[in-house]
């Protein structure tokens, strides 16, 4: 075996999208030597992808809005099974954090007196989302990178070296956590060009890697998200908490079928897009649920008012949450009012000027025009719902995003607990920021505070060499694309928007059986630059993954948020009480119930006793 190369860091950073460079640039201000790994090129992640924009109680565009109301929004949207602490920090924090952003450099679009302009966004009270056109993730990227490049300059100029207390490492792979006696090591991975092992050594691990979407079939997700950090996690002996929440956005472009799942932005319907059926109804009218009755408008006409008048109307129902929509759109669907192509009709074009949209929405103009040849300036989208997001991820502690495993720390979309049972729109930007800082804080005084530092063992290391090498080891086995596409349609049909307790069962046995014919797949050829190989690495992460999605979704008998159960319709508030915690059991996944800490009472006070009487139990509205 060739010598390993390895390098030696206080604090480690796995993901380059806007939470792991905001941990990064933090710890290193706090003195960390801190590198950045990522398995793509840096300046390529899913940050970049974001189109609609960053929630943060600014009051711009409505003096009303402030942290508390951010608070109840989010509380609201995810059915109030969200770790309060975590969103009482995010609405308290968001705004600075953005304003922050602009002393990097980013240059986000103003009102007409020159402050921060805020869009609309469903399941926000007022316009929150700070935006860039419809491309806010390239500039919250392109800002973050700058940021690092000018702590770069600063270290140059103090030591000589650009890289000396932080360096960025692309198309690097991690695929190990090595321990020291239950606490982290450091990361042990590949290269993706050469395919030769590296490690590197730290006490402090902040996973900032993405979500998990490429484990399902129509998704908006790029090859990144295969829940490479949550398994990392999930093996290093962290727990993943609410694993069952999925978000299905509303709206993923259907048509044609090699772009099925693209994302068609929220915005869309922010800036006054509505949907309509096969008919041409504005069918969303008829699926405002109980909870949400009295936020929304009755009609079209009080809907239509209210974009220009907002603070005498209500909102339209197009802009319910997330997974109000998606499951409207499916039902709408299902009962044969979709669109040739099996969606329904965004139209935007009939709505707005056409030179207002090729302003407000410059890459959706782009995208349907280069994709689909359709002129949404002209004529409407077809759009059905997409795999988007994952709430659930490793459970932190809020203030620091601390896991149970000494020295590792997660943040971003791969920690989970913030956004409960179903995520906002805007609301994950805001949240790679406020706890990318935090987790990157948190990891860099633990690094610090330690009198003896952890150590990569020879025989970890041994271990993560063979597990990674598996792959070449066999002969005849089946090929990892074969099994990937069983997988994403396993957990599309049977643990996807709508679910039931059969078809889950039935996801469990086939995952079962995927698992037994990938620990014997084959891949061909050598370690340099070899798709097959690392797609079968990335498969054992997505196996164990989607195994805690569908073991996690069968247990929780309610339909909440992102996880709607066909033979469990309602919401039951002895539910909201409990998060399901899954663990590494052997090959597999152990999932147990976790009390939920009691919501402050200054917090609970927040909110009128009729609406916490919609997701209270008696007992807690009287404790
Ligand atoms: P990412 O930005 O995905 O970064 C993950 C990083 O981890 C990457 O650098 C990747 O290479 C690296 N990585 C993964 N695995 C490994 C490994 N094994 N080894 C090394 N590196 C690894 N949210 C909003 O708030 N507003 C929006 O408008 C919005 N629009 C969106 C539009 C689209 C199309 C999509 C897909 C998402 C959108 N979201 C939006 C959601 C939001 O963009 C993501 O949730 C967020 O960017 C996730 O950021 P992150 O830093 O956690 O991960």
């Amino acid at each position: 075996m060739p010598e390993l190369e390895r390098h030696t860091f206080d604090v480690l950073v796995i993901g380059a999208g806007g939470a792991g460079l905001r941990a990064a640039i933090e710890a290193r201000q706090r003195g960390a030597r801190t590198a950045v790994l990522c398995k793509s090129l840096f300046g390529k992640a899913h940050t970049v992808m974001a189109e609609g924009g960053i929630a943060a109680a600014m009051g711009n565009a409505n003096p009303n809005d402030n942290w508390q109301v951010h608070f109840r929004d989010t509380m609201r949207g995810g059915k109030f099974l969200n770790n309060w602490r975590m969103a009482e920090l995010h609405a308290k924090e968001a705004p600075q954090r953005v304003w922050e952003l602009e002393t990097y450099g980013a240059l986000f679009d103003r009102t007409k007196d020159g402050r921060i302009s805020q869009r609309n966004f469903g399941g926000h009270e007022y316009p929150r989302l700070a935006h860039v056109g419809d491309r806010t993730g390239l500039e919250l990227i392109r800002s973050l990178q700058q940021k690092v490049v000018s702590l770069q300059q600063e270290d140059f100029a103090e030591t000589g070296d650009h890289e000396s207390r932080l360096k960025v490492f692309q198309e690097f792979t991690v695929t190990d956590l090595p321990l020291d006696g239950g606490r982290v090591a450091g990361a042990f991975g590949y290269w993706r060009e050469s395919g030769r092992f590296t490690l590197f050594e730290a006490p402090a691990v902040v996973l900032a890697t993405g979500g998990i979407g490429k484990s399902f079939k129509v998704t908006s997700n790029s090859w990144e998200y295969t829940g490479d950090g949550h398994a990392l996690a999930l093996r290093a002996g962290a727990e993943l908490v609410n694993m069952e929440f999925v978000q299905f956005h509303p709206t993923g472009m259907v048509w044609p079928p090699s772009v099925k799942g693209i994302l068609v932005t929220e915005s869309v319907r922010g800036d006054g897009g509505v949907l309509r059926n096969s008919d041409g109804e504005r069918f969303m009218f008829g699926y405002v649920p109980e909870v949400f009755k009295d936020k929304y408008a009755e009609d079209e006409a009080e809907g239509d008012r209210w974009y220009t008048d907002p603070d005498h109307n209500r909102r339209p129902p197009e802009l319910l949450p997330r997974d109000e929509v998606a499951r409207a759109i499916n039902s709408e669907v299902k009962a044969g009012r979709g669109t040739e192509h099996g969606g329904v009709f965004l139209d935007v074009s009939s709505r707005l000027p056409a030179e207002e949209i090729r302003r407000r929405l410059p890459s959706m103009h782009h995208q349907f025009k280069e994709l689909a040849d359709v002129d949404i300036t002209a004529q409407p989208m077809e759009v059905g719902p997409t795999c988007h997001y994952v709430m659930g991820g490793v459970l932190v502690d809020p203030d620091t995003g601390a896991s149970s495993v000494p020295g590792l720390y997660a943040a971003g979309e791969v920690s989970g607990g913030m956004h409960g049972s179903n995520r906002l729109g805007g609301n994950s930007l805001s949240d790679l920021l406020v706890f990318g800082k935090r987790a990157g804080e948190g990891a860099a005084d633990y690094a610090a505070g330690l009198t003896t530092r952890p150590r990569c063992g020879d025989e970890a290391i041994a271990r993560a060499q063979e597990v990674a090498l598996a792959p070449f080891a066999g002969e005849g086995g089946e090929n990892p694309y074969a099994l990937h596409v069983e997988l994403q349609q396993a957990m599309n049909d049977l643990v996807g928007i709508i679910r039931r307790a059969g078809e889950m069962e039935s996801a469990l046995e086939r995952l079962d059986g995927l698992k037994r014919r990938a620990a014997a797949l084959t891949v061909e050829g050598h370690r340099q630059f070899n798709p097959g190989w690392h797609l079968a690495l990335d498969l054992r992460n997505m196996l164990l993954v989607s195994e805690c999605v569908a073991r996690a979704a069968l247990l929780r008998t309610e339909s909440r948020g992102g996880h709607t159960r066909d033979d469990h319709p309602r919401m039951d508030a002895d539910w909201r009480r409990k998060v399901l915690l899954c663990s590494a059991s052997g090959d597999g996944v152990a999932v147990a119930e976790l009390a939920q800490e009691p919501i402050r009472a200054d917090l609970l006070a927040l909110f009128e006793r009729a609406e916490l009487e919609k997701y209270l139990t008696a007992e807690e509205l009287e404790g």
